[in-house]
């Protein structure tokens, strides 16, 4: 049964079509007599082939009554930008990991979202950014954390899977590999937003309060330290299909507001929160990440798919439904190889837009 949270896409299959009329051009060509309608048709065919490109700007919604019609404006206008600049990549031809990274940048770029500017503040009063990417077309992935002075998370996390060894990074030493490739850096202040601070210094408030109540009750309270989903969320993300059948996903966010200690989620760990695989689909993940870490969301939705005969929705309901059983709260958005798409989540909303090879682009932010 179709889950009315969720909603699955299909874009029609021309492949056959398309050898079928390739063939006829090569022998037309030939000739040289091709007629104009065989050139149109071919021409038709040749750029409709399937494609998908899907992005989220975190499952942590505002609430509807502070959504006041400009901020949605706001929030509509990023996320067409970075809906379109993906596009506009793979209906020239570009690559599904280019569309991901310059969406991702551009939603890095703008302070209405939890990842680059405008990311959420630690306990220490700090930003600590986290990314991923992976390449679903040969499993490499790259991925960092713990960043400080790092414009763009999602760049370097490709630098890592493209000019290292390794898959992930965090902190100093993924800094220094920055500075080697010659990233772009930017001092602690760049990340702030007036936003972003008020909320971290709401979260000091509600954590002092917490702190001097009686031993009884704050040993209940311990679990809830860590301050929650709802309304301080905006981690970012992108999937995408390429015309070239090569599916690709990423993952950049700021992490939870109020964090501690280097805590690290799951959008930089591949698997967890990114995760793409050119037999499956391409997945990026928003939520409470301690969660999606330990149900494995990304791969198992890929993992569903594969071994299990799965649709990527019926997967990536399946796996959200775990994280909500162990009391989780987020969602996913993804691309299978078809180019079927999937957004579902357990949340009031997720800030999220898609555009399949018919060009028709559709940004959504509550349940529709
Ligand atoms: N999943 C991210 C984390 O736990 C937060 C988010 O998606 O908003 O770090």
């Amino acid at each position: 049964m179709k889950n009315k949270n969720s909603i699955s896409i299909k874009v029609k299959n021309r492949r056959d079509f398309i050898g079928d009329v390739a063939k006829g051009v090569g022998a037309a060509a030939m000739g040289a007599c091709l007629n104009s309608n065989l050139l149109a048709n071919v021409w038709t065919a040749q750029t409709a082939q399937k494609f998908g490109f899907i992005i989220h700007g975190g499952a942590g919604t505002l609430e509807k009554s502070k959504m006041t019609p400009e901020l949605e404006q706001q929030y509509r206008a990023a996320l067409t930008e970075a809906l379109t600049a993906g596009y506009n990549i793979i209906v020239k031809d570009g690559s599904s990991l280019d569309a991901v990274e310059t969406a991702i940048r551009i939603l890095e770029d703008s302070l209405l979202f939890n990842a680059g500017k405008g990311a959420v503040f630690t306990a220490a009063g700090t930003n600590e950014l986290d990314a991923s990417i992976m390449d679903g077309s040969n499993l490499m992935a790259g991925a960092v954390g713990v960043l400080k002075h790092i414009k763009n998370p999602i760049s370097l996390a490709r630098l890592v899977m493209e000019k290292s060894p390794h898959v992930m990074m965090v902190g100093e030493g993924a800094e220094t590999f920055a500075k080697q490739q010659g990233v772009r850096f930017v001092e602690q202040s760049y990340f702030r937003t007036e936003q972003r601070w008020n909320e971290y210094l709401e979260d000091k408030a509600a954590d002092e309060k917490q702190r001097k109540q009686p031993p009884a009750k704050k040993a209940k309270a311990v679990s809830k330290e860590y301050v929650t989903l709802n309304d301080k969320h905006g981690t970012v993300g992108a999937a995408a299909l390429d015309k070239k059948g090569n599916l690709a996903a990423g993952t950049s966010t700021g992490g939870l507001s109020y964090k501690r200690f280097g805590r690290i989620g799951d959008s930089p760990i591949i698997g967890a929160g990114t995760y793409a695989n050119n037999n499956t689909c391409a997945i990026s993940a928003t939520g409470d990440g301690e969660y999606f870490i330990r149900v494995g969301v990304a791969r198992d939705i890929s993992a569903l798919m594969e071994y299990g005969n799965k649709s990527v929705e019926e997967a990536a309901q399946i796996a959200i439904g775990k994280v909500g059983q162990l009391g989780g709260t987020g969602g996913v958005i993804g691309v299978d190889k078809n180019g079927n798409f999937v957004e579902f989540f357990n949340t009031d909303g997720m800030y999220r837009g898609r555009v399949g090879s018919d060009g028709k682009m559709i940004i959504e932010i509550y349940r529709s």
